[in-house]
């Protein structure tokens, strides 16, 4: 349970440092072309507008020569440029708005007097004032300017004044050109939505990659978890999961690190160290299991078990050390008998146990005579006049359903008789 909780807390932080910069930058990425989009699109209007403004000044100066100026005559107001009469026309005006989509007016001081404005019951928008901000900025100082949001009506607008200036220096009016802001962000719309679709997929894309690459790294992990926990209980058979095991990356590597440490571990259990035979423990288990094979399919075995004769003597002659040698090499010589055959196991100081697998008892005699008669040949020099030589006794018994523990007694009995009866000899 608690190593349960591990895992998810580490799939849940492999998440997390994936998935939240992916997230904050898409955001980033998204926001800030938006942004620039944005701005370039603004000042697009804005230089449109401006562009716009000074042709359609140029055009009135070329028509209309000379200054703008009022005449008021009968409670009317007459918007004049040079000798002309400005006002009365608005064909110019509409004409311009109907091609380019833009709003123009022209102001006598703050006031509207010829425009394309129209208000909520149909009227264009004579006599109506500017606010105070622009006459502030543009009518006080001369100077021409852009807002990005004006409110005219109900309609917001990107809006351009430029000032009206008369031969004199003197400031009469201005000239507005504006775009309304709905039909500008129209169009950022139809290039932002895109934008922000594209971004969403990307992250998306990007975090299922992220999700399936931690859940494959998790998966592996949880069998490396599998695997070691139950070599650490003991199990040295477990198999590692064949996949993590042909990884080329470091868990991969982790997981090869984890078999040889299986094996290593398994050696260092079931063998024994000077001979390299493998040790009571383990061959008691192959006992075991040679005699369940005997009761549920009557698969045949035999058991012999084998001691070398004075061995207490060799050591005490010659020392500790040749008698190492000789329990190495006499060890050589059964185990390389028993290949394919069955098994030999060092079963205590200088006695070994041996199991024939399927096997009869006179073939399994047979084989142990060879054996033994290797055995009585090996010589094994000390220097040119001393050579070691050393002769073995055997009991050997038929393997039955009867229990492991009198099939070995069995053995071991005729093992002494052996011995009793003048040793290097096999007794069945
Ligand atoms: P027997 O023919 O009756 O078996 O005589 P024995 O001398 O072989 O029997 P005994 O039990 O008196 O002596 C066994 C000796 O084996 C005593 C012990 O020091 C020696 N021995 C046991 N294990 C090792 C080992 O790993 N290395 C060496 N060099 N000697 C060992
Ligand atoms: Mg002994
Ligand atoms: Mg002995």
């Amino acid at each position: 349970m608690k190593q349960e909780k591990t895992k998810k807390s580490l799939y849940v932080k492999l998440l997390q440092i994936t998935l939240i910069p992916i997230f904050m930058l898409t955001l980033v990425i998204t926001s800030f072309s938006i942004k620039s989009f944005a701005t370039a699109l603004h000042s697009e209007v804005k230089q449109g507008l401006m562009d716009l403004s000074s042709a359609i000044m140029t055009l009135y100066d070329q028509l209309y020569p000379g200054d703008y100026y009022v005449v008021s005559q009968n409670n009317e107001i007459y918007m004049m440029k040079g000798e002309h009469q400005i006002n009365g026309d608005f064909s110019i005006i509409d004409t311009i708005k109907e091609k380019t989509g833009v709003d123009i007016t022209f102001f006598f001081q703050d006031t509207r007097v010829i425009t394309t404005l129209y208000d909520p019951e149909g009227k264009r928008m004579i006599g109506t004032r500017v606010n105070a901000v622009v006459v502030n900025d543009v009518l006080k100082t001369g100077q021409p300017a852009f807002y990005p949001s004006v409110s005219i009506g109900e309609e917001k607008y990107f809006a351009y004044y430029s000032p009206l200036i008369n031969s004199d220096g003197t400031c009469s009016g201005m000239l507005f050109v504006s775009k309304p802001v709905k039909t500008v962000s129209s169009n950022l719309k139809k290039v932002i939505i895109p934008i922000i679709i594209l971004g969403i997929v990307a992250m998306i894309i990007a975090a299922l990659f992220t999700i399936s690459f931690s859940k494959n790294l998790m998966r592996a992990i949880a069998k490396m978890g599998e695997f070691l926990g139950k070599v650490a209980k003991g199990d040295l058979n477990e198999k590692l999961d064949y996949h993590l095991s042909k990884r080329e990356d470091e868990l991969g590597e982790l997981g090869r690190y984890a078999v040889t440490m299986q094996k290593s571990l398994s050696e260092l259990v079931e063998r024994d160290a000077l001979t390299g035979l493998i040790n009571r423990r383990s061959g008691e288990k192959k006992l075991q299991q040679a005699h369940k094979e005997k009761e549920e399919r009557n698969i045949d075995f035999c058991v012999a078990i084998g001691d070398i004769d004075f061995f207490k003597k060799v050591n005490d002659t010659y020392g500790h050390e040749w008698g190492d040698m000789v329990l190495i090499k006499i060890a050589r010589i059964m185990k390389k008998r028993m290949v394919g055959r069955g098994i030999v196991a060092r079963w205590g100081g200088e006695e070994f146990m041996f199991l024939f697998n399927n096997c009869l008892l006179e073939e399994a005699l047979a084989l142990l005579e060879e054996t033994l008669n290797e055995i009585r040949d090996i010589e094994i020099e000390i220097d040119e006049t001393t050579k070691i030589r050393v002769t073995m006794t055997f009991g050997i018994c038929q393997g039955s359903t009867d229990g492991l523990n009198l099939i070995l007694k069995e053995a071991d009995e005729k093992l002494y008789s052996g011995k009793n009866n003048g040793r290097n000899r096999i007794v069945k």
